[in-house]
C-alpha cells in the first residue's frame, strides 16, 4: 500500500510517501516556515535530484496541497493521481490516556486529541491542523493517528505515578506518559527479529539518543518504564533539554535571576542539555569535537550525557530484574562510536557487557556491537518511524 506519512510541527511539515510492503520510499520531503515569510519546500523524489521551492504558505492546507502538487507533478512526481494513496499516517505527539494504540480517525477522535491539547500545547494543535489539511485536500483517502505516547501506555502504576498528591493525577492526568513510542516500539521488536527469539522471552533496554533522547525498559514486548515524562523534558540530557532536575531548582532560578516560570520553562527546554553544559553546541557533534581536542566543556558534556544514560540503563535492568538486550538507536545512538563506547565500557561491566570495538565502529546497518561471549548483548540498530507509521496505517486501513 502507498502510505504518506506526515510528521506535522507548529511550522514546518515532514512528509515520505512509502510502500508499506516493501519499505520502499518514493518520496519524501519538507515544507519550512509556515506560516511565515520565506517558506519553502524541500522534495526529494527516490533516485532523483533534492529540489527546494520557495513558495508563500500562509497555512498547513497550502502546504499539504504543495506537497500533493509534488507528489504528483508530471515531471519529477511519483505518482499520476492522488488516489494512488492509500491513506495517510499522521505522527501525533499526545494520546494522553485515551490512546494505547494507533487509531482510524473519525470526528470522535479529533474530539479526544483535543482533549489532550493541554498536555502538549505545542504539538497536538499543530498535529490537529495537519489532519484537518489533509482532510480538506483528500476527503476520501482514510487517515490514521499514530501516537507517541501509546506505546507507553502499558506502564504499570508504579512507574507512571509521580509521588505528588493524588488528587493531581485524579483531576489533570499528571503522570509520566513517555515518548518517541513509535521508535521503542520498533526497535524491541527488530531486536527481538535479529537476536532471533519470540519478543514476548525478552528483557529489552531501548536507548533512543538523538536530538531529544529517552530510555525504554520493553518485557515481554511491552514498556514497562520510560525516561521521558508527563512531557519530553525529563530523563536524559538532551540537545537543549535539562532531562531530570531537582524541581527546586525552579524557585531557587526565579529568585536568584528574578525570572519567571515561563522564562525558566524556555531555559529548560530549550538553553539547557548539551548546549547548557557545554556552552558550545546542542550538536553531540561539535561536542565531541571539543572533546577530543581536550576542551573541558567537551569532555564534561560527553561524560554527564553518557553516565545519565548509564543510570537509567542501570534502573531498568533492576525494573525488569535482568536485561538481555541492550538497542542504541536515533542520532548519536546510531553515529556515535564513542558514546557508545562510553557507556558500555566505563558502566556496563556489572552485566557482563563485552563491546566489539570493531563492530561498534560499522556504521548504517542493524548490528550487534558486543562479542559472541558478552552475557548482554548491545545492538546498534537504526530507528525509521516513518516505515513505522506507513506499516500501523497500512494495518488499520485493511
Ligand atoms: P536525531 O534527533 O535522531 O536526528 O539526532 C540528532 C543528534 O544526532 C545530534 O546531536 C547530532 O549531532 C547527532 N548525530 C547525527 N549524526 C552524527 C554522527 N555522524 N556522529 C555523531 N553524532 C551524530
Amino acid at each position: 500500500m502507498k502510505i504518506l506519512v506526515i510528521n506535522c510541527g507548529s511550522s514546518s511539515l515532514k512528509f515520505q510517501l512509502i510502500d508499506s510492503e516493501t519499505e520502499e520510499v518514493f518520496a519524501k520531503g519538507l515544507c519550512e516556515r509556515i506560516g511565515m515569510d520565506g517558506s519553502q519546500i524541500v522534495y526529494t523524489p527516490a533516485g532523483g535530484e533534492k529540489q527546494t521551492t520557495v513558495s508563500p504558505m500562509p497555512d498547513h492546507t497550502e502546504a499539504v496541497r504543495l506537497v500533493l502538487a509534488a507528489l504528483t507533478d508530471a515531471k519529477t512526481g511519483v505518482i499520476k493521481d492522488l488516489s494512488e494513496i492509500d491513506a495517510v499516517g499522521h505522527r501525533l505527539v499526545h494520546g494522553g490516556e485515551k490512546f494505547s494504540a494507533s487509531t482510524l480517525i473519525n470526528d470522535e477522535v479529533i474530539a479526544a486529541i483535543t482533549e489532550c491539547n493541554d498536555l502538549a500545547p505545542l504539538h497536538n494543535p499543530a498535529n490537529l491542523i495537519g489532519i484537518a489539511a489533509c482532510q480538506k485536500l483528500m476527503p476520501t483517502t482514510p487517515q490514521a493517528g499514530v501516537f507517541d505516547t501509546a506505546f507507553h501506555q502499558t506502564m504499570p502504576e508504579k512507574a507512571y505515578l509521580y509521588g505528588i498528591p493524588y488528587e493531581y493525577y485524579q483531576k489533570y492526568k499528571i503522570r509520566r506518559y513517555g515518548f518517541h513510542g513509535t521508535s521503542h516500539s520498533y526497535v524491541s521488536k527488530r531486536c527481538a527479529a535479529i537476536a532471533g527469539k519470540d519478543i514476548k522471552d525478552m528483557k529489552i533496554i531501548v536507548c533512543h539518543l538523538g536530538n531529544g533522547a529517552s530510555v525504554s525498559a520493553v518485557q515481554g514486548g511491552k514498556c514497562v518504564d520510560t525516561s521521558m515524562g508527563l512531557t519530553p523534558l525529563e530523563g536524559l540530557i538532551m540537545g537543549t533539554r535539562s532531562g531530570d532536575i531537582d524541581p527546586a531548582i525552579i524557585e531557587f532560578l526565579a529568585h536568584k535571576e528574578g525570572l519567571s516560570i515561563d522564562e525558566i520553562m524556555t531555559i529548560l527546554n530549550k538553553k539547557s542539555g548539551m548546549l547548557g553544559l557545554s556552552t558550545i553546541s546542542s550538536d553531540s557533534r561539535d561536542i565531541e569535537g571539543a572533546s577530543n581536542e581536550g576542551k573541558p566543556e567537551g569532555k564534561r558534556t560527553m561524560e554527564a550525557f553518557s553516565y545519565r544514560v548509564a543510570k537509567y540503563i542501570g534502573a531498568y535492568a533492576a525494573a525488569m530484574n535482568g536485561v538481555d538486550a541492550i538497542c542504541f538507536t536515533a542520532g548519536i545512538g546510531e553515529n556515535s562510536a564513542t558514546i557508545r563506547s562510553m557507556i558500555c565500557n566505563n558502566y556496563l561491566g556489572y552485566l557482563g557487557v563485552k563491546l566489539d570495538e570493531d563492530a561498534n565502529h560499522k556504521r548504517g546497518e542493524e548490528i550487534a556491537i558486543t562479542t559472541a561471549d558478552s552475557k548482554t548483548t548491545v545492538y546498534v540498530i537504526p530507528t525509521n518511524e516513518e516505515l513505522a507509521i506507513a506499516r500501523e496505517t497500512a494495518a488499520l486501513v485493511k
